[in-house]
């Protein structure tokens, strides 16, 4: 976490009054205090006894969440959700408006049959919230992935909406059955990135894909939201089966929708 982000997003929520020096002295070190106790029933973790770095990544995630930029959960662990809630954050701060993210469909439209278009997710899967929940199942992988943003730490387990969940776990077998797990490692396409997750698309304001439980990322970092071809990881050689796996099997890469955001496969078309 950049102390001075830190800083800036502990300011804007009226906890900190020093300055944005980036240096965590004492007023810092009890503003960070301070929030902890604030938001100590929505921390996903105990902040005692975990390292200073992971407790600066929950306050300040539990600063974004106040200030209206969604991280996900406050675990302290600085995923994708939480850096795009930072960007929001300060893209707000330096110009004093919202960022708009432009997902003008590509020229050449992608997916068909009985997938829904985004305009239709809200009839077919649902109401992003409690009905949502209710549709949502959880896939167990006969592999594990890596989780994006904590290495170290495995999963087998995908929540997705139910009508999405057979065509991801065949997608995902798939893929395994294609590249095996030590290649599957080297490029980085089992660094499984977050599925499920009830909040607002970034830079707009309709609800997320992943709202609806029909979108899934992968290794965020070289595939980012406003990134698109050549520069984009998986618009490389080495994944091009990837993608045309996905695709046949009903997940539309968003690198091939909108020609941003690779990290992002969905079961639903423009
Ligand atoms: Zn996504």
């Amino acid at each position: 976490m950049n102390e001075r982000h830190l800083q800036m997003l502990m300011a804007a929520t009226g906890h900190y009054h020093g300055g944005i020096d980036g240096q965590i002295g004492p007023k810092s070190r009890q503003a960070m205090r301070d929030i902890e106790a604030a938001f100590r029933d929505r921390y996903t973790f105990d902040p005692t006894g975990s390292t200073e770095a992971r407790r600066e990544v929950a306050v300040a995630q539990a600063c974004l969440d106040k200030l209206g930029h969604d991280p996900g959960a406050i675990d302290g662990w600085m995923g994708n959700n939480t850096t795009e809630a930072l960007n929001g954050f300060l893209f707000k701060q330096a110009t004093g408006k919202a960022e708009v993210i432009d997902r003008t469909p590509l020229a050449a439209p992608v997916g068909g049959g009985s997938i829904p278009t985004q305009a239709e997710v809200g009839r077919v899967y649902g109401s992003p919230g409690d009905q949502i929940k209710k549709r949502l199942v959880t896939i167990k992988l006969p592999f594990s992935l890596r989780i994006d943003w904590n290495l170290r730490q495995k999963a087998t387990r995908i929540t997705v909406h139910r009508d999405c969940a057979d065509q991801l776990m065949a997608a995902l077998v798939a893929v395994h059955a294609h590249y095996g797990p030590d290649r599957m490692r080297d490029l980085g396409i089992d660094r499984y990135a977050g599925a499920y997750n009830h909040r607002k698309m970034r830079g707009g304001n309709s609800w997320s894909m992943h709202a609806y439980g029909c979108a899934i990322d992968f290794y965020a970092e070289p595939n980012g939201l406003r990134t698109q071809c050549p520069e984009a990881l998986f618009c490389g050689a080495a994944y091009k089966d990837f993608l045309d796996i996905m695709q046949d099997h009903e997940w539309l890469p968003a690198i091939r929708l909108w020609g941003k955001d690779a990290m992002h496969f969905q079961r639903a078309r423009l």
